[in-house]
C-alpha cells in the first residue's frame, strides 16, 4: 500500500492520477500544481455567445492504443456527449494548405491526391508510397524524423510535408526531434515489417492492447480524424479534477510549486514554497526545466538531458467571425 504524489498538474498529471486512483496498490495520490488551475496547456475560453476560443491544443486523434485509452478515460468520465467529432470526409479535414514557395497549396487527400501530382510535390505521392515497400531496414537505433522520411519516403516529402507537420504538432525542427519518440508507430513499422506503409496495413504489433469502448469503436466506425469537445478540450481536465476529488483517495493542491525532491529512506520528501511533504513515489508530469531544477544534484546526467530540451515560444491566433459564414455544421449541446 502507497502514497505516489504527481508533480504537476497538467492533462499528464491529472492523467496519471485518474490510473493511480483505479489501482488497488495505491492508498493516497497527491497531484502538486502551482498554477492556480488545473489542465496546463488544456486551456479554453468560453464566451457568453457560445464560441470557445483555444489557447493550446484544439484537436485530439483517436487513433492507435493511446488514442483509444483516451476515448475509453473521456467516455469513463461521462464525457461522450459532448463530443464534437471531425471525420475524415469533413470539409475542415480535406482543406488544409501549406504555404510553399510564396504560394499556398491545398494538401492532396483522397485517392485522386496520391494519383495525380499535386504542387508542389513534384511527382504522385502514390509512387513514394509504392517503392517505400521496397527500401531496406534501416539499421540505426534512433535517427532525425527528416533523415528517417527521406531514407523511406524521399527528402521532397521530408522538406515539405513533414517539415510543416513537425513544427505544427511539436513547434519543432524534424531534423532535431527523434522518430523514435515522436513517431514510435511509424518507426515500429519498420523495425517489424520492414515497411511503414506494411506496418500501417498490418499493424506495426508489439504496442499495448487497449480494447475499445463504445466511444472508440464509434470513432473507427465514423471515420474521426480529430475530436474536440463542445465547450473546449478544457472540459476534459475539469471532468478529471471532479471524478479525483469524488474518488476519496486524491488529494488535489494548486498553488503548490515543487521546489526539490530528495530521495529519503525508501520514498521521497517533497519540498514545497512552503511546506515538506513525503510519498513512497513520485511521478513527473512537469515541464523539463521545471523537474531538472527540483532533481538533487545526484542526478546531474539527467539534470543535463532534461536542460538540453530546447524550448520555442508559440503563438495560437483564434478568428471569431460575424454571423455564420463558415460551411460548417454545428451541433448545440442541450445540458440538463
Ligand atoms: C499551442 C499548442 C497547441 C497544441 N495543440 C495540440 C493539439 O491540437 N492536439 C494535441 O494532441 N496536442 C496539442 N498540443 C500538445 C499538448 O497540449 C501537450 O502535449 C499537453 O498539453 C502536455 O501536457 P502536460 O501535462 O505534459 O504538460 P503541461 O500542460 O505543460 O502541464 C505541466 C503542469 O505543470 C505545472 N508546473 C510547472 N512547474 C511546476 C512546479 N515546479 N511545481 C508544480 N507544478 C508545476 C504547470 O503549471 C502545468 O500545469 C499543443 C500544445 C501547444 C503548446
Amino acid at each position: 500500500m502507497s502514497t505516489v504524489a504527481v508533480l504537476g498538474g497538467g492533462i499528464g498529471g491529472l492523467g496519471a492520477a485518474y490510473y493511480l486512483s483505479k489501482c488497488p496498490q495505491v492508498t493516497k495520490v497527491i497531484v502538486l500544481e502551482s498554477s492556480g488551475r488545473f489542465g496546463g496547456w488544456l486551456w479554453s475560453t468560453r464566451r457568453p455567445d457560445g464560441a470557445v476560443f483555444e489557447h493550446g491544443p484544439r484537436g485530439i486523434r483517436p487513433a492507435g492504443a493511446v488514442g483509444r485509452n483516451t476515448l475509453n478515460m473521456v467516455e469513463d468520465l461521462g464525457l461522450a456527449d459532448e463530443i464534437l467529432p471531425v471525420t475524415y470526409s469533413h470539409v475542415a479535414s480535406k482543406n488544409r494548405y501549406l504555404y510553399v514557395n510564396k504560394q499556398l497549396h491545398r494538401m492532396p487527400s483522397g485517392l485522386g491526391g496520391v494519383v495525380r501530382t499535386v504542387p508542389p510535390f513534384t511527382r504522385p505521392l502514390l509512387l513514394n508510397i509504392a517503392m517505400e515497400i521496397l527500401k531496406k531496414r534501416g539499421k540505426e537505433e534512433d535517427e532525425s524524423i527528416h533523415s528517417f522520411v527521406s531514407r523511406r519516403l524521399g527528402q521532397e516529402l521530408a522538406d515539405i510535408a513533414i517539415d510543416s507537420l513537425c513544427r505544427g504538432v511539436f513547434a519543432g525542427d524534424c531534423r532535431m526531434l527523434s522518430v523514435r519518440s515522436c513517431f514510435p508507430i511509424l518507426f515500429n513499422s519498420e523495425q517489424s515489417k520492414g515497411s511503414i506503409v506494411l506496418g500501417m496495413l498490418l499493424g506495426s504489433g508489439g504496442g499495448p492492447v487497449v480494447p475499445p469502448g463504445r466511444l472508440a469503436q464509434r470513432s473507427a466506425k465514423e471515420s474521426w480524424a480529430q475530436w474536440s469537445l463542445i465547450r473546449g478540450v478544457q472540459s476534459l481536465p475539469e471532468a478529471l479534477t471532479e471524478f479525483l476529488q469524488q474518488s476519496g483517495r486524491v488529494q488535489l493542491h494548486r498553488d503548490e510549486a515543487v521546489t526539490k525532491i530528495r530521495p529519503s529512506g525508501s520514498g521521497w520528501t517533497i519540498h514545497l514554497e512552503d511546506g515538506v511533504l513525503t510519498a513512497d513515489h513520485i511521478i513527473s508530469a512537469l515541464p523539463a526545466k521545471a523537474l531538472s531544477l527540483a532533481l538533487p544534484s545526484s542526478c546531474q546526467p539527467i539534470i543535463e538531458q532534461l536542460q538540453d530540451i530546447s524550448t520555442v515560444t508559440v503563438a495560437v491566433v483564434n478568428l471569431e467571425y460575424q454571423g455564420s459564414i463558415l460551411p460548417v455544421t454545428v451541433r448545440i449541446l442541450q445540458r440538463g
